[in-house]
């Protein structure tokens, strides 16, 4: 499945390899006989059925980069982009699990763990297990190195106390990383990460939050109570999570953008049918020119959106640097994805405002695009020391 650099070059951005397109392809095709039949129910029940996830590592999903020697399909970070693009524009909730997954969890995994804990959780997480990355508390956002959980050395090993907070995938996971910091004294460089396992003693994932989109997509409160983690779960070097968090995060919101690509493109696809199809005034409202000019807009702003998106996972896969425009396709798709989901709503009138159409759930399912994984603010901060040294 791997994709060199060198057959890139010169090629537009959009286009794809064979193995990019045929994977592309038979994710959609999952997207539309698996996952659209469940989108209501599963928005509605606040949960992903397990045998959904079952079919989605089937698919190969669920450890795209993960090398083939250990049951993973060997790709690239771009396959992962396409994977959450076209399951977004089916349900973001679903988009979201794949993402974590694939960007976060796995990615860190493949950069920073050592040769035993990628022979103990890479064939775990190809083969079944979902991974969650926990970062965030409720005191600790933005500011996510005035992190509260503490590691103390103990033995050879840790004890962690604290709790974390909106971790997704809190209730389908089995493996977690999880940062706590270990020399409070010494500020960011005390941050560590770990690899904690859900079945570990003094764990446990607590209230799941009650949200106003991708419902779906559990959102969990971690606790840990005295739980003790081996010296071997260390991910990289102690007092160097604060380096693995943010390059992870980095290439984690170029996932982001591909979900937001992915939820807007649904929705416009949504809109197109239905204004061919609704008549006022003797017309079917597509033949209103104001209609037809509002549909041309949100097309091209997501084309602009993709092409970003793409822009940065083609740079993140060729080795270039890719820090600001990871930056920049997160805030613009999240803004793009507000705006056409906002307009399919308004195309539909009153039925855009209603459960019994698809819009309004993509419409709430867009917001979160602006939040997780550094908020807009943070993004524009990024972009601007970038800009302004
Ligand atoms: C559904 C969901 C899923 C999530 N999944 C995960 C996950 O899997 N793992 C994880 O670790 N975390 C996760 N998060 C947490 C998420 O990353 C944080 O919510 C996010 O980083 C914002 O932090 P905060 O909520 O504390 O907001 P705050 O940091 O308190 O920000 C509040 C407001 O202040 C602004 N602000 C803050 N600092 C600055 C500044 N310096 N300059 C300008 N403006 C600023 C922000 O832009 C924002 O508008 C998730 C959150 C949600 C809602």
């Amino acid at each position: 499945m791997t994709t060199k650099t060198s057959e890139l070059r010169n090629l537009p951005l959009t286009a794809l390899s064979e193995d990019e397109r045929l994977f592309r392809d038979s994710v959609w095709e999952f997207a539309n006989r698996e996952v659209r039949p469940r989108v209501r129910e599963m928005d509605e029940h606040a949960k992903i059925p397990r045998e959904l996830i079952d079919k989605l590592f089937e698919l190969g999903v669920m450890g795209i980069e993960i090398p083939d020697s250990f049951g993973g399909g060997g790709a690239s970070f771009f396959h992962s982009v396409l994977a959450v693009e076209a399951l977004s524009r089916v349900d973001p909730s679903i988009g979201v699990l794949v993402d974590v997954q694939n960007t976060l969890v796995i990615n860190a995994l493949l950069r920073w763990g050592s040769d035993d804990i990628r022979r103990r959780c890479l064939p775990k997480l190809a083969g079944g297990t979902v991974g969650a990355y926990a970062l965030s508390e409720a005191g600790s956002g933005s500011d996510a190195f005035a992190m509260a959980t503490r590691a103390s050395e103990d033995g050879d090993g840790f004890t962690i106390t604290g709790r974390k907070l909106w971790i997704t995938n809190g209730s389908e996971a089995g493996l977690f990383i999880v940062f706590a910091n270990v020399r409070p004294e010494a500020g960011y460089r005390g941050i560590t990460a770990f690899v904690v396992e859900r079945d570990y003693d003094g764990f446990s994932v607590g209230k799941k939050e009650d949200k106003l989109g991708i419902r779906a997509s559990s959102t969990c409160e971690l606790l840990f109570d005295n739980c003790r983690v081996a010296r071997a779960n260390v991910l990289g070097e102690v007092g160097k999570g604060y380096k693995a968090a943010i390059e992870t995060l980095n290439e984690g919101r170029i996932g982001i953008g591909a979900q937001m690509i992915g939820l807007a493109q649904g929705a416009l696809d949504h809109a197109v049918a239905y204004v061919k199809q609704r008549k006022q005034f003797g017309k079917t409202i597509a033949e209103f020119q104001a209609v037809q000019h509002q549909i041309a807009r949100a097309a091209t702003e997501l084309e602009v959106a993709r092409l970003s998106v793409y822009n940065a996972a083609r740079l993140r896969d060729a080795g270039q640097p890719f820090l600001t425009e990871a930056a920049m396709c997160k805030i613009f798709s999240s803004e793009v994805a507000e705006r056409v989901t906002s307009l399919a709503v308004n195309l539909f009138g009153g039925y855009g405002f209603v459960k019994d159409y698809p819009v309004e759930k993509l419409y709430r399912d867009a917001k979160i695009g602006q939040i997780y994984e550094g908020t807009s603010n943070l993004q524009l901060q990024t972009i601007a020391k970038q800009i302004l040294g």
